[in-house]
């Protein structure tokens, strides 16, 4: 018998983990039950995906520049992503916020939901500590990104897995000086990372045998520890036009693949569908990462060169879904509170979060925190930036589960843009056929 493929397996897992997560919500011992039980399984699942993600970055990133085996041509794939990125995020915000202030969720949105959110989530430490976050990333000048980008210490940037920004300096620093020293002086180094970097996918084919029953565990996780169901129901409004505007992305990554690779959008987004429901149960496009890689250079057929520097900068840098949300919310919190914006301010609105998707740390919630930065550039008063807040957290987390999606939507698309227009994009090395051909044997 055919075996069911991967993303149906972890759909599986995931319908069944929601449902199996509500019914112990009815439990009076449940939730225990799965915090206790059920949880560790995910969260051991996300640990194996993010402990292989600094090293996989490393060898891949110096695998992929040296066999460029010229400057010019890593220099030609990073001008082009780079262009790309900033694109498609420019177009992720202006979505978000022509449909916020078209559809206005946040100017129906009743006294009494307003102060019923502030009073149980504004002096919630969720909410507090993320403006603590907040103030500390914003702290210095304009040019600070660029200055925590350059590390001092490569092993401790290593260490730590929301500084692989600098880590992918460090690599590609790395990674052109080997270029420089020439294949011949390079090639014991060359040699080493290309072996790692097979072994480490051989580690993210082995993490994900398990993937069907940790996204099992990771919902039941999820659904127990949601809040209180009326304040969710009170922001669906908001959560509607999030979620159509994430719709809209995926839409439009569907025609750019369909215009410039001549793809059929469909087999691409189901190629890539395993990322995609690991990005929605994890919230972290860092944890997702491994399985991005494999699923674009196996199943789609991007050549490593390519895939090896935009998939790990993008997971980074490029986060479309995290920037329209960013939008929407901004604009959302605006409206419940009576903050008038001009249009100036919603310009501000596009640069910053453009920023801002720079910034966020590719882990769950990262987003919200750099949405204080967003809400201060427009001269939100601050003494109510913990009520903005708290309007929108019941929701959070659903909406950070979606807008990951988009994220590694938006980083697989732009991998395969970027192929195509310097050749490098091929036929999948893992094609159906070979499977059934396999199975036929
Ligand atoms: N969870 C998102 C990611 O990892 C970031 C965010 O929007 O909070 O891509």
């Amino acid at each position: 018998m055919r075996k069911l493929e991967l993303h149906w397996q972890i759909l599986i897992g995931m319908v069944l983990g929601v449902i199996f997560g509500f019914l112990m919500t009815q439990i009076y011992w449940g939730k225990g039950f799965v915090s206790d039980w059920i949880q560790p399984i995910g969260t051991i699942f996300v640990k194996l995906l993010k402990l292989i993600a600094i090293p996989l970055i490393i060898a891949s990133l110096v695998k992929g520049i040296s066999d460029l085996k010229d400057i010019s041509k890593f220099r030609n794939i990073g001008v082009r992503t780079i262009l790309i990125y900033i694109t498609t995020t420019v177009v992720a915000i202006t979505i978000g916020l022509l449909m916020v202030n078209v559809m206005t969720p946040g100017n129906g949105i009743s006294e009494e939901t307003i102060t019923q959110l502030t009073e149980t989530y504004a002096s919630d430490t969720a909410v507090t500590s993320k403006l603590e976050e907040a103030s500390r990333q914003k702290s210095s000048g304009p040019l600070q990104f660029l200055v925590d980008m350059v590390p001092e210490n490569a092993l401790a940037a290593m260490s730590d897995n929301k500084l692989m920004l600098q880590v992918i300096f460090f690599t590609i620093f790395l990674g052109i000086s080997m270029l420089l020293i020439g294949e011949k002086n390079a090639k014991p180094l060359k040699k080493f990372f290309d072996s790692l970097n097979d072994v480490i996918l051989k580690m993210v084919d082995l993490i994900m045998l398990t993937a069907p029953y940790a996204v099992f565990a990771l919902l039941a996780g999820v659904v127990v520890s949601s809040g209180d169901p009326d304040l969710l129901y009170a922001l669906l409004r908001y959560a509607g036009v999030v979620v159509l505007g994430l719709v809209l992305m995926i839409v439009f990554y569907s025609v750019v693949v369909s215009t410039f690779t001549k793809k059929n959008p469909f087999w691409f987004l189901k190629e890539i569908s395993p990322a995609q429901l690991l990005a929605f149960s994890t919230s972290s496009s860092a944890a997702t990462l491994p399985v991005t890689m494999e699923r674009v250079e196996e199943h789609i057929g991007v050549d490593k060169e390519v895939s090896s520097f935009v998939l790990p900068v993008g997971a980074t840098i490029n986060m479309d879904g995290t920037s329209l949300y960013q939008g929407v919310a901004a604009v959302f919190i605006s409206q419940a509170l009576g903050f008038d914006l001009s249009f100036g301010d919603q310009l501000t609105i596009v640069l910053t979060a453009l920023l801002a998707s720079i910034g966020s740390a590719a882990v769950p919630g990262a987003g919200m925190v750099m949405l204080v930065i967003v809400l201060e550039s427009i001269g939100f008063p601050a003494d109510k930036l913990a009520i903005g807040l708290a309007l929108i957290f019941a929701v959070d987390r659903p909406l950070d589960m979606c807008r990951t999606v988009v994220n590694v939507t938006g980083d697989a698309t732009v991998s395969m843009i970027v192929a195509k227009s310097v050749g490098k994009l091929g036929k999948p090395k893992v094609r159906e056929w070979d499977d059934h051909l396999e199975e036929v044997r």
